[in-house]
């Protein structure tokens, strides 16, 4: 079966052999499109940062062997871009680095608006989110390149860096791509599960997240020997593996798709719920102390003056909020309840 949703191959190309046996095995399980970075953009200096022209010397000759194959390569940069062109390539993405940085997309932009029209013709451009979590930015890319010449745009979600402890090596806050999807419904939004979840055992969790919100394009990376991958090595599932998870999720129960919204307000409503919860238990910690403090210094614990006050001013801010007074005195009478439960 051929897999026209997915594209796949390694973080980057090292040597010609594993390029050529990753891209053989890619193509026996279907894959038609395969991703290869050539030029890699390395947090610090001294670490592989990619194979370089040579690579694209490789993927001319793949091409000739297997002819209904496509390449997809980062680019960057005016330079890489020209010799993106001059090797043929079908589609170029931006990467996440590469779109925080306006300039960087405005030099691509003319670069690509500069360029023949039929060397253009029949490319795809693939721009990835940010490495923030900043909407306007990554919707701000796509302004900056729209119109450059080349009509297939797409996006690339890719998650967000985030100094929270979480399992993933990038934040999913799929609310972001979700919304760029709905305000662009005739992009093809596709996700990168391998860059969000850092680790290959989550790679088909995460794709079968961004199926429940309604992407259902993947961009994956994959290694024949992941363990000898120059860049990403965490990450890369072998062709083999990346085939049983196509499989399963193939065979992934897809009920709750396309209800995207519904499933973004209620994530919302999870958040806020779970810091409402947090918050009363801080305030119950609180009021322990206090009862305490009362205690020691021989003062009534139940005080209706003090109540009577707290609860005034709360009906005060919650009208401004849009909040009925029976409902906040319902909720403050409960909340002090409890707290003189505490106190005793
Ligand atoms: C990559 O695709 O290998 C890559 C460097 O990704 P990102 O730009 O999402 O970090
Ligand atoms: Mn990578």
């Amino acid at each position: 079966m051929i897999l026209s949703n997915i594209i796949a191959g390694p973080c980057s190309a090292d040597t010609k052999e594993n390029l050529f046996n990753t891209v053989n095995e890619l193509y026996n399980i279907g894959i038609r499109i395969i991703r290869v970075g050539i030029w890699k953009p390395r947090t610090k200096p001294n670490m592989f940062e990619g194979i370089g022209e040579i690579g694209l010397v490789w993927i001319k000759e793949l091409k000739e062997k297997y002819t209904d194959l496509k390449f997809a390569i980062e680019i960057a940069t005016p330079e890489q871009l020209n010799l993106a062109i001059k090797y043929n390539i079908d589609i170029f993405w931006i990467g996440a680095r590469t779109t925080t940085d306006p300039f960087a997309v405005s030099n691509l932009a003319s670069a690509i608006f500069n360029l023949p029209k039929k060397d253009k013709k029949d490319k795809t451009l693939l721009i990835k989110n940010p490495v923030c979590p900043d909407i306007d930015l990554w919707e701000g890319a796509y302004l900056r390149l729209k119109d450059c010449g080349i009509k297939n745009i797409g996006f690339i979600y890719r998650g967000f860096k985030t100094y929270k402890s979480i399992k993933y090596r990038n934040e999913p806050i799929w609310k972001i791509p979700v919304q760029l999807k709905l305000k662009y419904p005739e992009l093809i939004m596709y996700c990168d599960p391998s860059h969000i979840a850092g680790d290959k055992i989550y790679v088909e969790e995460i794709m079968k997240e961004a199926k429940l919100y309604g992407i259902n394009h993947f961009i994956i990376e994959s290694h024949i020997n992941p363990e000898c991958a120059l860049s990403d090595i965490n990450q890369q599932l072998t062709p083999m593996k990346l085939n049983e998870i196509l499989n399963d999720i193939n065979s992934f129960n897809e009920e709750n798709q396309n209800k995207e919204k519904l499933l973004i307000y209620r994530k919302d409503i999870d958040e806020i719920d779970n810091e409402i919860i947090n918050l009363l238990a801080k305030r119950m910690e609180v009021s322990k102390n206090i009862g305490k403090y009362k205690k020691e210094n021989n003062i009534e614990i139940f005080q209706p003056e003090r109540l009577k006050a707290l609860i005034n001013k709360l009906k005060s801010v919650g009208k401004e909020l849009n909040l009925t007074p029976e409902f906040i005195e319902n909720i403050w009478m409960e909340i002090h309840d409890e707290s003189v439960r505490n106190q005793n």
